[in-house]
C-alpha cells in the first residue's frame, strides 16, 4: 500500500497535460488541449485535454479519466503501478506503509535483486557493443542472423564475457554483495570457488511487465558438446519461471491495441517477429504453457494464437496443455508453419506483410485443428475414433462459454462426423466427471430424494451472463443460508445473525446493481422472497424448478468446476475451502460483482456524453461528466478493495 500523503503528493506533480505529453502532441485549442488519440487510430484528432479539469477525454474511442487512468490505460498498469510509474516520473520517493518487519525484508531483498540484474544487463549490453571480445563474437552472431541495431536495442541483448569470474569481480567491485548475485544466479558459488553462470554466451534479458529485468536467458556460441546451447536463470525471489513470458513487456501494448496475442517458443523468434513489424508476441521460452502465463496474457486480450513450426511430435505433446487455455476461457487459434520453418526464419524470408498475409489466410481454430490432426491417425480405425472423439469432447468441456461451446460441438459434428446429440451427451458427461465429489455426491442425494419432473427443454444459452454475475448467483445458490456475521442489536444481550444471502441482497439493492438479465433475477428474487424461511433449501428449490431454464442454470452453477476456480486465481490461490472463508470471499464476490456492472454503465454514459458534446448541450456533458467520474471513483475504490492483481 502506499500511504496517502505519498498518493496525494504524486496526483498533485502529475499534471494532466504533461502526463500526456510524453505520449501525445497536443496543440492548445481554447482553453484545452487537441491530439491524436494514443488508443485507437485517427486522422484528424478527436483526443482532448482538459488542464483545468485535469482530465482526458477522446470522443472518437470514448476513452477518459484524470492523469493516473492515462497511465494505466497507455501503459496497462494497475492502480498502484501507475502511481509509482509517476511518483518516478516526478522524482517522487513512495513510502509504502503497514508493511511487516518481514515483508519489508523481502522487498528490500526482491529491490536489490532487480537492482543487481537492472546493473548486469547493462554491463551485458555495454560489453556487447563495446568490448572488443562483445563485438567480434556477440555482435556478429546476431548480425549474422540480420537483426538490426533497434531490434536489439528495444530488447537490450547483450554479451556475457568469457573466462571465470570477468563479470563477478566488475559487479564486486562496483559494491553489488556476492550474496545477491548468487541468488539472482548470476554467479555460482559453491564451497571453494565462484563462477560466472552465462561466460560466452549472448544474454536475453527478461523484463517483467513493467520493464525491469528480472532474469536471463544465454545463448552459447562456442561448439562445446557438454555445455546447454540455452541457459536460463534459476528461479529466484523475483523471478518465477511459470508466470513470465519472454517480450510482455515490449509486446503489451500491441497485444492490447490488437486485441490478440502470437505465442512463439523462443527469443529470437519474438525479435524477428518484431522486425518483421509484429510487435504482439511473446514466447513460453521453451517452457509447456502454464495457468499464470495465460492469466498474463489475459490481462490484454482474449484471443491467442500459437505458432508452431511444423514438428507434428512436438506439436502433439504441446496439445494437452492447451486445454488449459480454453478452461480460461480464452479464443484460441493455431497457426501452423511451412516445414522446415521457425517464426524466426519466416519472418526474415516473408517480411511483415507476407508474414501478416500467412497468418491471415492460415490460422485455424484450436478444437478443429486438434480434430484434424487426429483425425489423420484414425482412418478406418474405429477404436482410435472413438478415443480421439472423447479427446476432442474434452477439451470443448472445458470452455467456460457455453454459446461458444455449442459452436464447437456443431463444428466436431461435422469434422468427426457423428451427430451433434452424441457430442452434446459426451460433453455432459465430461463436465459431470470435472465437477467436485461434493457436488456430485450432493447431486446423487437429490435426484434419489426428489420426484420426477417432466423435462423442459431448455435451448444453450447463457448469453448475457458475465462470469462475475455467474460466480455471484453461485455464492448466493449455494451459501445463502450461512451466517455470516454477527449484527448488534438495541438489546445489548442480543445479536442479530446476518445470513450470506440477505448480505449480497441487500448489497446489490443498496446500490441499484442488479442486473438486467431475467433469469439473474429470477434467482435473486427467489432467494429474496425465501430469506426468512427456515425449511427453504435452495438446492432443490432452483436444480428442480419447473421453468427449464432455471434448473439448468441452478445445475450449471452448483457443479461447474470453472466457476469457483476462476474466484480462486483471482485472488492468487486461496487453498482453504471455500466455506471457511466465507467472510473473505463474500465481500469479494460483491465487489467483483459490482465492479463489472459499473464497467458497462460507464460506456452508455459516455455515449452520452459524445452525443450531448455534439448537440453543443454543454450543461448536459458537464452533468454526464460528473456522473462519469462519479462511476469511475466507485470503481477506483472497488478496485482498491479488490486487492492488487500485479503479476510480476
Ligand atoms: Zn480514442
Amino acid at each position: 500500500m502506499i500511504d496517502h500523503a505519498t498518493i496525494e503528493r504524486i496526483l498533485d506533480a502529475a499534471e494532466i497535460s504533461d502526463v500526456v505529453s510524453d505520449f501525445v502532441t497536443l496543440r492548445k485549442r481554447g482553453v484545452n488541449m487537441l491530439g491524436l488519440c494514443p488508443f485507437h487510430n485517427e486522422k484528424t484528432p478527436s483526443f482532448t485535454v482538459s488542464p483545468a479539469k485535469g482530465i482526458f477525454k477522446c470522443f472518437g474511442c470514448g476513452k477518459g479519466g484524470n492523469s493516473v487512468n492515462f497511465i494505466m490505460e497507455h501503459e496497462n498498469l494497475t492502480y498502484p503501478e501507475a502511481l509509482k510509474w509517476l511518483a518516478k516520473k516526478y522524482h517522487i520517493e513512495v513510502v509504502e506503509h503497514e508493511e511487516t518487519e518481514e515483508q519489508k525484508q523481502i522487498n528490500d531483498e526482491r529491490e536489490s535483486l532487480m537492482i543487481v540484474s537492472g546493473f548486469a544487463q547493462k554491463y551485458f549490453t555495454r560489453f556487447l557493443w563495446e568490448e572488443n571480445e562483445g563485438r567480434t563474437i556477440g555482435l556478429s552472431y546476431f548480425r549474422e542472423r540480420s537483426f538490426r541495431d533497434d531490434t536489439l536495442k528495444k530488447f537490450e541483448v547483450g554479451f556475457a564475457p568469457d573466462g571465470k569470474t570477468p563479470f563477478t569481480e566488475a559487479a564486486q567491485k562496483e559494491g553489488y554483495k556476492i550474496d545477491f548475485l548468487e541468488k539472482t544466479g548470476l554467479t555460482i558459488k559453491r564451497d571453494d570457488w565462484i563462477r560466472d553462470r552465462f561466460a560466452g554466451r549472448v544474454m536475453f534479458p527478461i523484463h517483467n511487465i513493467a520493464g525491469r529485468v528480472i532474469a536471463f536467458g544465454g545463448r552459447i556460441l562456442k561448439d562445446d558438446k557438454t555445455a546447454a546451447k540455452y541457459l536460463n536463470s534459476p528461479e529466484s525471489e523475483i523471478y518465477h519461471k511459470s508466470k513470465v513470458l519472454y517480450g510482455i513487456f515490449q509486446a503489451k501494448r500491441e497485444i492490447s491495441k490488437t486485441d490478440k496475442c502470437y505465442l512463439v517458443e523462443g527469443y529470437t523468434d519474438v525479435l524477428s517477429m518484431h522486425q518483421a513489424g509484429i510487435e504482439n508476441v511473446v514466447a513460453s521460452s521453451g517452457t509447456a504453457l502454464t495457468p499464470d502465463q495465460i492469466r498474463l496474457v489475459k490481462r490484454f486480450t482474449p484471443n491467442i494464437t500459437i505458432i508452431y513450426d511444423g514438428d507434428a511430435a512436438g506439436i502433439k505433446a504441446s496439445l494437452r496443455g492447451i486445454d488449459l487455455v480454453l478452461e480460461e476461457g480464452m479464443n484460441v487459434k493455431v497457426l501452423l508453419l511451412p516445414n522446415g520453418e521457425d517464426p524466426d526464419s519466416f519472418a526474415k524470408k516473408m517480411g511483415a506483410s507476407g508474414f501478416q498475409g500467412y497468418i491471415k489466410e492460415n490460422e485455424i481454430d484450436f478444437i478443429q485443428f486438434k480434430t484434424r490432426l487426429l483425425l489423420k491417425e484414425t482412418e478406418n480405425d474405429p477404436i482410435a475414433k472413438a478415443r480421439l472423439i472423447s479427446d476432442v469432447i474434452r477439451s470443448v468441456s472445458v470452455i467456460p462459454d457455453t454459446i461458444t461451446r455449442s459452436v464447437y460441438i456443431r463444428e466436431c459434428s461435422k469434422l468427426l462426423n457423428v451427430n451433434e446429440e452424441v457430442l452434446y451427451a459426451e460433453v455432459h458427461k465430461q463436465k459431470r466427471k470435472q465437477n467436485d465429489d461434493f457436488a456430485k455426491i450432493e447431486l446423487r442425494e437429490q435426484t434419489r430424494k426428489a420426484p420426477p419432473q417432466p423435462v423442459i427443454p431448455v435451448k444453450e444459452s447463457d448469453a448475457g451472463f458475465a462470469e462475475e454475475e455467474l460466480v455471484f448467483l453461485r455464492f448466493l445458490l449455494k451459501h445463502c443460508n450461512t451466517p455470516l456475521f454477527e449484527l448488534e442489536s438495541e438489546n445489548p444481550n442480543e445479536t442479530e445473525l446476518i445470513k450470506v444471502g440477505e448480505f449480497m441482497i441487500d448489497e446489490l439493492e443498496k446500490d441499484e446493481l442488479i442486473s438486467e438479465n431475467i433469469l439473474f433475477q429470477k434467482i435473486f428474487n427467489g432467494i429474496k422472497e425465501n430469506l426468512e424461511n427456515s425449511t427453504f433449501d435452495p438446492w432443490r428449490y432452483f436444480i428442480y424448478h419447473p421453468d427449464g431454464e432455471i434448473s439448468k442454470l441452478a445445475t450449471d452453477l452448483l457443479s461447474e468446476k470453472f466457476v469457483e476456480s476462476n474466484i480462486w486465481k483471482k485472488g492468487g490461490g486461496y487453498t482453504e475451502a471455500e466455506e471457511d472463508i466465507l467472510d473473505l470471499l463474500v465481500p469479494k464476490v460483491i465487489n467483483e460483482y459490482k465492479a463489472r456492472k459499473i464497467k458497462e454503465m460507464l460506456p452508455a454514459i459516455e455515449e452520452e456524453i459524445n452525443i450531448a458534446f455534439q448537440n453543443n448541450d454543454f450543461e448536459k456533458v458537464i452533468d454526464e461528466q460528473s456522473k462519469y467520474m462519479n462511476l469511475k471513483r466507485v470503481e477506483k475504490d472497488l478496485s482498491n478493495k479488490l486487492g492488487n492483481r500485479t503479476i510480476i
